[in-house]
This record gives structure tokens, C-alpha cells and sequence, in this order.
């Protein structure tokens, strides 16, 4: 990221609202000549669920590759819980960030991706248990009796002992949940979690995500074409277009009455 990117000094110790979460600030990212994400500016408040919608290619992916790392922006900044995810502070300067403060950030962010990712060659319970040992430093029991937990919280206990490919991709997906919880983070990104299920598989992941959404505070960012899921989990909705959002408010607004025609035609052609 080049130097003219970073920001002012003023803006080293901002504000930062007590509830808000993340924070994007006129972030554009380009690939190529292609500008998929064009000077984005808005925020997310701790604890809600905040569902991503529009077109194939509107940018929505890209927003939580951004928040994962996975991706830098080309222009702008990000902040989880204040903590700048592109910058740091060095010398009392804001400088871009280096791997071990994104790697601190980071901690903060689950992520399910649609192709599960699961580790093939460990058992269900040492997937979930991987992370928070060796990145959180927790004992091993500590880290299976999390485990355990969670796998309750996703109907899969009698399963532990099973290898991924002994599961079927429902089965999979919901450990990939419980795998990403694991690690206690305050925002979930849940990047289209179903796509790749047979339709028979999908409630069964939505169910539990609606569970996850009703029983903890965890902040969800969820891109989506399950719009019936959307309706029901989400507190915002954003709707995006060729990378700028057009659109944003309650789940209630946006399917009921949205304001934008292009939101209504999206709408009308996926529901
Ligand atoms: P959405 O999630 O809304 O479908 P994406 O964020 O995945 O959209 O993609 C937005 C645009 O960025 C698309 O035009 C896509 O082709 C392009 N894109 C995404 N990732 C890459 C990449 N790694 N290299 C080049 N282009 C990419």
C-alpha cells in the first residue's frame, strides 16, 4: 500500500463510538482496471446481524475478504474495535499494518467460507480444537471441553471422532461453525455458507445459525442468496451494486419497501 494512503495523524486516536464494531472508511479496492469496491464508507454496530445482499460480482465477498486479510484495500481504512486493521501505530505514526498487528486484529474475526475448509486429516473435535491451542495458547482439555460445547450447540456430539470426509457437507459446514467459533470471535463473516449444499442440507445450517444469531452477541456479517434467511436473522440489510452500497435498513424496510427500483428488480428476481 503505498504511503499516501495512510491516515492523517489527527485521525490516529479517533472516535470511535462505543458500540461500533467495524468501521470502513472510503475504501476502494481495484483488480486491475476492474474497481470492485469504490470509495465505501459505513459501519457496523457490536452485536448485530447484518445481511450483504445484491448481484453476482457487486463486491459483497470482497467486503469480508477485506475484514479477513485475505485482500487489502487499495485506498482507505478499516477498523475492528477501533484497532486499525491496515494501519498501525509506530513511533506515535500511523503506519501500514505488519503481520503480527493484523494477526492480533484478526483474532477478533471468524470466518465460514462456502467451501467448508475443513483440515481433512484431523478428527471433528481436533479441527475445532486446532486454532485455539495453538494461536489462543489454551490447554488441551480447555480447548476440548469448547469443543464440546459447541458441537452440542451444533447437533453433531455423536460425531467427534469422525473424519470430515465421513460427514456430509450439512454435517461439515456446521463444524466449519462451531470450528470458527472456537476461537470466541466478536464478528462472524459468513460468506454464502449454503451454496455449496445439496438443498436438502441448507435448513439444517440455517437453523443453526438462526440458533447462533437468537442465544449469543456475536456480530454477524452474512453474505447470502437465501433471502428467507436474511429476512429473518438480519437487523440491517445492505443492498449492494457494482460496489457501492445503494441501499441500507432494516430487514423489514428493504423487503418490504425498499426505496431504490434496482433494489426492488434484485429482489423480485431472486425471491
Ligand atoms: P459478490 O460477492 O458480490 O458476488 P465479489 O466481491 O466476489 O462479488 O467480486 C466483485 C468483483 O471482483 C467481480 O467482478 C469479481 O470478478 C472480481 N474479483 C473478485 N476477486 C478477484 C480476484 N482475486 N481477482 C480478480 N478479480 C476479482
Amino acid at each position: 500500500m503505498s504511503a499516501d494512503t495512510t491516515p492523517s495523524n489527527q485521525e490516529a486516536n479517533p472516535p470511535v463510538d462505543g458500540k461500533e464494531l467495524i468501521r470502513f472508511s472510503k475504501v476502494t479496492k481495484r483488480f486491475g482496471s476492474n474497481t470492485v469496491l469504490d470509495d465505501l464508507t459505513f459501519g457496523v454496530d457490536s452485536g448485530k446481524h447484518v445481511t450483504l445482499i445484491g448481484p453476482s460480482g457487486s463486491g459483497k465477498t470482497t467486503i469480508l475478504r477485506l475484514l479477513m486479510t485475505l485482500l487489502k484495500p487499495d485506498e482507505g481504512t478499516i477498523r475492528v474495535n477501533g484497532d486499525y486493521l491496515t494501519h498501525e501505530e509506530r513511533g506515535g505514526k500511523l503506519v501500514p499494518a505488519g503481520e503480527k498487528h493484523i494477526r492480533e486484529v484478526r483474532k477478533n474475526i471468524g470466518m465460514v467460507f462456502q467451501q467448508f475448509n475443513l483440515f481433512p486429516n484431523m478428527k471433528v473435535l481436533r479441527n475445532i480444537t486446532e486454532a485455539p491451542v495453538t494461536v489462543l495458547g489454551l490447554s488441551k482439555d480447555e480447548a476440548e471441553s469448547r469443543a464440546r460445547d459447541l458441537l452440542e450447540l451444533v447437533g453433531l456430539t455423536e460425531h467427534l471422532d469422525k473424519y470430515p470426509s465421513q460427514l456430509s457437507g450439512g454435517q461439515q459446514q456446521r463444524v466449519a461453525i462451531a470450528r470458527a467459533l472456537a476461537m470466541r470471535p466478536q464478528v462472524l463473516l459468513l460468506d454464502e455458507v449454503t451454496s455449496a449444499l445439496d438443498p436438502e442440507l441448507v435448513a439444517g445450517v440455517l437453523d443453526v445459525l438462526r440458533d447462533i444469531a437468537r442465544s449469543t452477541d456475536i456480530t454477524m456479517l452474512c453474505v447470502t442468496h437465501e433471502m428467507n434467511f436474511a429476512r429473518d436473522i438480519s437487523d440491517q440489510v445492505m443492498m449492494f451494486d457494482e460496489g457501492h452500497i445503494i441501499e441500507t435498513g432494516s430487514a423489514e424496510k428493504i423487503f418490504g419497501d425498499p426505496d431504490h427500483t434496482r433494489t426492488r428488480e434484485f429482489l423480485s428476481a431472486v425471491l
